[in-house]
């Protein structure tokens, strides 16, 4: 070993120090793999619990897999529902359509798609062009989350949040409005 090490140090004398003070059942670690091994640390997966190793001091969890469904955990963005996005639309149209007679509207649908709004919703002199929304509310931060793009002059937003199983309504500026 000391022979090695020292022709080898006669290229490298770093190589050479590191090989005559690393114990022969020991790998000889140079330069940045050695700074990664050195501090590795035991630490569980804030997601599924499993141990892993680590060098990087505020990673909590254990891959990127991990990480992503704790994402749409926290963010309430869950794939739980299992259904196609056109029929979670639909729903949410029944729902929120359900909501707003409940609440003593006319509720008037739109028949094309294309329509700049879903419904019309008139109650006594108020009519409001609605349109309808899936949610979703992040639980970290307390905050909706709906697409906002509006295809012409809408009065509202109606949004259903499934995981909730709630209708609220939100002005152009997203702040939210008791209808
Ligand atoms: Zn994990």
């Amino acid at each position: 070993m000391e022979l090695v090490a020292w022709v080898l140090g006669a290229i490298c004398p770093k190589f050479a120090l590191k090989a005559l003070t690393t114990p022969l059942n020991k790998p000889i670690l140079i330069g940045m793999q050695e700074r990664k091994t050195k501090d590795l640390v035991k630490k569980y997966c804030r997601q599924c619990s499993e141990m892993f190793m680590t060098s990087i001091p505020n990673k909590i969890y254990c891959s990127i897999k991990c990480s992503g469904e704790s994402f749409k955990e926290r963010t309430g963005r869950s794939s739980a529902l299992k259904l196609p996005t056109a029929t979670v639309g639909a729903i949410s149209e029944l729902k929120l359509s359900t909501d707003l007679m409940t609440k003593g509207y006319s509720v008037f649908r739109a028949l094309s798609a294309a329509c700049f709004c879903d419904f019309i919703a008139i109650k006594d002199d108020k009519t409001i062009m609605v349109e309808a929304r899936t949610g979703y509310m992040n639980k970290v931060s307390g905050t909706p989350s709906f697409p906002r793009v509006m295809h012409g002059k809408i009065d509202c937003f109606a949004v259903y949040f499934p995981l909730e199983s709630s209708c609220k309504y939100y002005d152009l500026t997203l702040k939210e409005i008791i209808l």
